[in-house]
């Protein structure tokens, strides 16, 4: 057998256009331009590159960006004032502070501060909280990623499926747990403790891997047939490249479990562009409930 690949480009343009269409509706009625706020500390390469496409394609989806960008030596106090001021301003529907942050400042406390309505990222525990419940809230952008690729897969449904989710992070593996319980899948988690991992792994009509190991998932652990979402993004030596190259690579072994699964993300072009494609989605939804709006389809 020979998996389809899940096109997360693809997906998350048509998501990135459905989105587009949303904010075009609600400029024209009631007027509204939909906001979302992005604090860049310090100059970490890899940040600086995610949150220029982070306000690259919210202006390209109509929306309005915001974006402050803090020295490195930013105080903990100079921070939690930017958050307040931005909770405070009705032109911002939506904040994301880009992590990770430099070490002498408090995540937790920066995360606790911005105002749930506004937590695009979904990491607010009052958000957590809501997804617990199945309540509506704001969700974690990749774990709401993942599922729709697998509902992609799926033909749409994924009730009753038994799904295996590989890491209980908070970022990732227990959001997309929640979300696929949400979805009436029968969901285990499997950890750094699990006993005979490959065993639970073999049962997942789904499985999601987040454990950021190299190919850790090897073709043996996957049920024939089954729906592979790969989250991890791990750069590896690529020696046939050159010298010092590099690759990314998943948290599947991807050329053995092509020949097992029935679909599978590959990395790169899996889950990782859906993250900013559910983060513009999630600003749409913070500017609506914030103003007792429906929330359009997407
Ligand atoms: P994390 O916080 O390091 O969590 C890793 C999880 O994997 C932990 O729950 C850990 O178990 C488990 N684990 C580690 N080694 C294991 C092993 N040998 N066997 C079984 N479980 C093991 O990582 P994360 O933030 O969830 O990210 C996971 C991966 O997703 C990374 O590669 C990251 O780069 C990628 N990622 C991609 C995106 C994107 O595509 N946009 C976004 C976020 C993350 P314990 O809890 O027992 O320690």
């Amino acid at each position: 057998m020979s998996a389809s690949l899940i096109d997360g480009k693809a997906r998350a343009a048509r998501l990135r256009a459905s989105v587009a269409q949303a904010v075009t509706g609600l400029k024209a009625a009631p007027g509204i331009t939909p906001g979302l706020a992005v604090v860049l500390v310090g100059d970490d390469p890899a940040s600086r590159v995610y949150v220029a496409n982070k306000v690259r394609q919210t202006e390209e989806c109509g929306m309005r960006s915001i974006e402050h960008r803090l020295p490195a030596n930013t105080s903990q106090d100079e921070l939690m004032a930017l958050v307040a001021s931005l909770n405070a301003d009705p032109q911002v529907d939506g904040i994301l502070v880009q992590m990770p942050l430099p070490t002498h400042l408090d995540t937790d406390a920066v995360v606790l501060a911005i105002d749930p309505e506004k937590d695009v990222d979904g990491l607010h525990p009052q958000n957590a909280g809501r997804l617990v419940l199945g309540a509506p809230g704001l969700v974690p952008c990749t774990p709401q990623g993942c599922v729709l690729l697998a509902r992609e897969a799926r033909g749409g449904d994924l009730s009753g499926l038994d799904a295996v989710v590989l890491g209980r992070s908070i970022l990732v593996g227990k959001p997309v747990s929640l979300l696929l319980q949400n979805e009436n899948c029968t969901v285990t988690m499997a950890h750094s403790r699990t006993r005979d991992i490959e065993a639970v792994c073999r049962r997942a009509d789904i499985l999601v891997a987040a454990v950021g190991r190299p190919e850790m998932v090897r073709g043996s652990w996957i049920k024939p047939g089954a729906t592979v979402i790969d989250v991890g993004i791990n750069r590896v030596p690529a020696p046939d490249k050159g010298p010092d190259k590099t690759r990314l690579v998943g948290d599947v072994a991807f050329a053995e479990a092509v020949e097992v699964a029935s679909a599978i993300t590959p990395v790169p072009g899996g889950v990782g562009p859906m993250t900013i494609a559910c983060l513009l989605a999630n600003t749409v939804v913070a500017a609506c409930r914030r103003r007792g709006l429906a929330v359009p389809d997407m």
